[in-house]
């Protein structure tokens, strides 16, 4: 049977890429070079066949990892916020975030739960999973990330109130020291009405359990 041309180059996009490119290709020297010396520093030899490009590769997850920097959450809102007179609370929940904690470089990862009390106008329900991401996509503590998306949601749509409820793991507990790997981190930031209200902040948390 005749090689079919694209399946060849499925197979070139995919994981042989990687081997099959020059390896002359730079993405950005200034941290290819800190990989680099990193790998050295650990014993390793940089220039084995599987870590030829890990620099390379890791730069660029690096930048993704922390493309958090370069968004707006106030543009992400402000574009999608439109006047609707609701008044019941909007729950958003289980939204997946990865973030790195600014302590080891290491992933924590989990579940944001976000509430808020709209004041006649309402975001569409994918941008609040996109303003979760612009600050997890950052170097974090997840005590701060969790108050990020709760004054960003309060300040840019201008909300009754806003809770934001932060279930992590964090690799850097389970992967070294204590190694508890089974533990969770819980954290929780609660504006307006959800701060004032004991009710409103019951009803939140509420539709958590359900
Ligand atoms: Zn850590």
């Amino acid at each position: 049977m005749a090689p079919d041309p694209n399946v060849a180059k499925i197979a070139n996009e995919g994981h042989y890429a990687d081997s099959f490119d020059a390896d002359e290709e730079v993405y950005d020297e200034s941290k290819e070079r800190l990989v680099r010396g990193m790998l050295q520093a650990i014993g390793e030899d940089p220039d084995r066949e599987g870590l030829r490009r890990t620099p390379l590769r890791v730069a660029k997850a690096m930048d993704f990892l922390t493309s958090g920097y370069e968004l707006s959450a106030e543009e992400i809102i402000k574009k999608a916020v439109f006047e609707e007179d609701v008044k019941e609370m909007v729950i958003v929940r289980d939204i997946e975030f990865y973030s790195m904690c600014e302590h080891h470089m290491l992933p924590f990862f989990g579940h944001a739960h976000v509430g808020y009390l709209p004041n006649g106008k309402v975001v569409g329900l994918s941008k609040v999973a996109r303003v979760v991401d612009v600050f997890a996509r950052r170097l974090q503590v997840q005590e701060r990330l969790t108050n990020q998306v709760a004054d960003a949601m309060m300040e840019y749509l201008n909300a009754h109130g806003v809770a934001v409820v932060m279930e992590a793991s964090h690799t850097c507990m389970m992967m070294r020291g204590v190694q508890k790997q089974n533990s969770t981190t819980v954290s929780s930031a609660m504006r307006g009405t959800f701060q004032d209200d004991p009710r409103t902040r019951a009803e939140f948390m509420g539709f958590l359990q359900q």
